[in-house]
C-alpha cells in the first residue's frame, strides 16, 4: 500500500477524464461553475485540487447536522459519521446513501479511489481502507467542497 502520507501536500491534480465525460443530474457549463464557486472551490471541485490541511472551518464542526454539496445542495455526510482523522481534513466513515460516486485515480503516481458528488459530479475528495469501525473506510474530504446545515 501507498503510504498515506504522501497523499498530505498540496497537489496540483490533473483533470480526470472519467468524471468528466459523463452526464450528471446537475449539469453546468465551465462559465457557469466559475460563477457559483469561489476560486478555492472551483479549483477543488472542478480541477481535482486538494485544500491545505487545516485550512478549512469544516475540519472543526461539531455540531450535528448535515454536509451538503457546495456545487448543488445535495447532501452528502452526517455528521455523525465524521470523525477526527488528524490529517486536518474533514473525514467520514460513510457517506449518504447514493450521494456520492467513485473512480479509481491514479494520480501522482498512486493509486487511489477518488470520490464525487453523484448529482453534480464536482471532485469531493478520496476513501481510504484505513478508517475506524464500523465501515473502516476515511472518506477525506476538502472541506471548500461541502456546506454545513445544521440539524
Ligand atoms: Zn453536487
Amino acid at each position: 500500500m501507498v503510504p498515506l502520507r504522501q497523499d498530505h501536500h498540496i497537489a496540483v491534480m490533473t483533470m480526470s477524464t472519467t468524471t468528466q465525460s459523463k452526464t450528471y443530474p446537475v449539469t453546468r457549463t465551465d462559465a457557469e461553475w466559475r460563477r457559483l464557486l469561489n476560486p478555492e472551490q472551483y479549483a477543488v471541485m472542478r480541477g481535482h485540487h486538494t485544500e491545505p490541511p487545516g485550512s478549512c472551518a469544516l475540519n472543526y464542526e461539531k455540531r450535528a447536522g448535515t454536509f451538503e454539496c457546495a456545487g448543488c445542495d445535495q447532501p452528502l455526510f452526517e455528521s455523525k459519521l465524521k470523525f477526527e482523522s488528524g490529517t486536518g481534513w474533514p473525514s467520514f466513515n460513510d457517506p449518504l446513501p447514493g450521494a456520492v460516486e467513485e473512480d479509481e485515480d491514479f494520480s501522482h503516481g498512486m493509486q487511489r479511489v477518488e470520490v464525487h458528488c453523484s448529482r453534480c459530479g464536482s471532485h469531493l475528495g478520496h476513501v481510504f481502507p484505513d478508517g475506524p469501525p464500523p465501515t473502516g473506510l476515511r472518506y477525506c474530504v476538502n472541506g471548500v467542497a461541502m456546506n454545513f446545515k445544521p440539524a
